[in-house]
């Protein structure tokens, strides 16, 4: 870590300021190489963390670059807890380049995605679940998402996991002194202890799986579908969902044709409606990316909202439809109602016992309320007793208590029948590691890199 980064640390595109930003030791040499000050010319450790005005030139040809303003932070006390200078330059493409042009040329490199967090990390600043709580503010969709990362940042599931690693750490050094000085009382005293222990742990590592589906949906987005036959009106409905809700659009690229997701918040859900290519619809989504594709797209929704035409007779499509959203989680429209129609909801609610079916005219507005609020219910129903106050977010981190609960009810079976105390302490040894693979207490290199590589550069 001894050499030095920079990047461009804000979105590219026209806008008021850029910042292009360096963590590293010659941070402070680079800068002065190409900043000229008005009233202070350069850059010393008196100036810390003031912001000083004046120009970056670039000195092969002295032409100046831009007007900037330009702050240095001496370690530790920085982002990355190493020497760091920004330069506020001028928003665009131009300006931006063309400094982290002049300061790589000048001694630094190009930070790799999510560098200057790894740093941060590596130096001790963050752990490895706070410096993941930073992409996910970064990525959030709605206020509350942004919220459960900035209590993740502040620590909040850092801590939980310290303390379930303690119980596991009292456990281990109870099985070793047991080991260590052999006698029948101790021992029996032992299991008793443990068994308590190792019920504790179980507990508070169902208590934050629980959160799991609802941390998702809060990061990722529900991932929503809206199916129906052509005409019915699906394109109607979207349009009014995002009138009223619409949060932010997306590309994708790097597919055949943009996908772009659209993310709508319902009281603080977001929902994702993935739109490929402006198809918005089944038939059309069959159409163009064929059967199997838009199966999986169904497949992987975690709502579909199911529009039928009150007004038109029910057809093979419908029935069609019916059958594919029995099984899944999935809401039920009958629109057009403000027509004449031809079956009603109780003939639906036949043929979908266990489906909540709203009756709409989208086209006038009724019936969305109820929409929303059957999601919102949907959404919080058998969360609001969740007693853990921290939400798991993150499938890695899922998939580590995933793997400690596994390792925990083997210890307690163990402990229950009794097995030999050493035998046990290595399925609390591996819940233990385990749960420190979340804070980074204990991970491998490779594990690391992966999840760094997912930041965006800059960050
Ligand atoms: P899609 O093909 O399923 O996307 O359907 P559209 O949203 O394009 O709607 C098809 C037609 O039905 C349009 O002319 C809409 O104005 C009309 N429509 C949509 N919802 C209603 C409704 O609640 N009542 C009536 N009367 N017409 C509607």
């Amino acid at each position: 870590m001894s050499d030095t980064i920079a990047a461009i640390s804000t979105a590219i595109g026209e806008a008021g300021i850029g910042i292009v930003r360096m963590s590293g030791k010659a941070s402070i040499n680079i800068a002065n190489k190409l900043f000229k000050g008005k009233k202070i010319e350069k850059l010393t450790n008196g100036e810390n963390r003031k912001l000083i005005y004046g120009h970056i030139i670039d000195l092969e040809n002295n032409e100046i670059i831009d007007e900037v303003l330009i702050a240095y932070m001496k370690a530790p006390y920085t982002y990355t807890r190493e020497d760091m200078v920004e330069i506020y330059c001028h928003g665009g493409i131009i300006s931006v380049k063309k400094i982290l042009e002049l300061v790589l040329k000048n001694g630094s490199r190009l930070a790799e995605p999510g560098e200057f967090t790894k740093r941060a990390f590596l130096n001790g600043r963050l752990d490895l679940a706070q410096s993941e709580a930073v992409i996910d503010m970064i990525r959030a969709k709605t206020d509350k998402s942004f919220q459960v990362s900035l209590d993740q940042l502040e620590g909040s599931l850092s801590d939980k996991v310290r303390k379930i690693r303690e119980i596991l750490l009292e456990m281990i050094a109870h099985i070793e002194a047991s080991i260590d000085f052999p006698d029948d009382d101790v021992e029996d005293v032992a299991y008793e202890e443990l068994e308590k222990k190792a019920k504790l742990v179980e507990n508070e590592i169902n208590k934050l799986l629980k959160t799991s589906d609802r941390g998702k949906i809060l990061r990722d987005g529900l991932n929503t579908v809206i199916l129906g036959k052509p005409n019915v009106g699906k394109s109607s409905l979207l349009n009014a969902i995002l009138r009223e809700n619409r949060a932010i659009v997306t590309n994708i690229p790097g597919t055949t044709r943009d996908i772009i997701e659209e993310y709508v918040n319902i009281d603080g859900i977001p929902l994702k409606i993935v739109d490929t290519a402006g198809i918005r619809t089944t038939e059309d989504l069959v159409e163009k990316i064929g059967v199997d594709k838009a199966r999986e797209m169904v497949d992987k929704a975690d709502l579909i909202i199911a529009v039928f035409d009150a007004s038109d007779d029910i057809t093979e499509e419908d029935y069609q439809i019916i059958d594919i959203i029995k099984k899944k989680r999935s809401i039920v429209l009958l629109n057009k109602s403000d027509l004449p129609s031809e079956y009603d909801e109780n003939y639906l609610k036949k043929l979908l016992p266990d489906k909540e079916i709203i009756v709409t005219s989208i086209i006038k507005g009724l019936g969305i309320d109820r929409l929303e609020q059957v999601i919102k219910d949907m959404f919080y129903k058998g969360n609001i007793d969740v007693e853990s106050d921290v939400i798991i977010t993150n499938v890695r981190h899922k998939n580590q208590l995933l793997k400690a609960k596994k390792n925990i009810e083997e210890g307690l079976e163990s402990i229950i029948s009794n097995i030999p105390l050493d035998c046990i302490e290595v399925d609390i040894k591996s819940c233990w590691e385990n749960l420190g693979e979340i804070s980074g207490d204990t991970i491998g290199e490779d594990i690391l890199d992966k999840i760094f590589s997912e930041f965006c550069i800059g960050k």
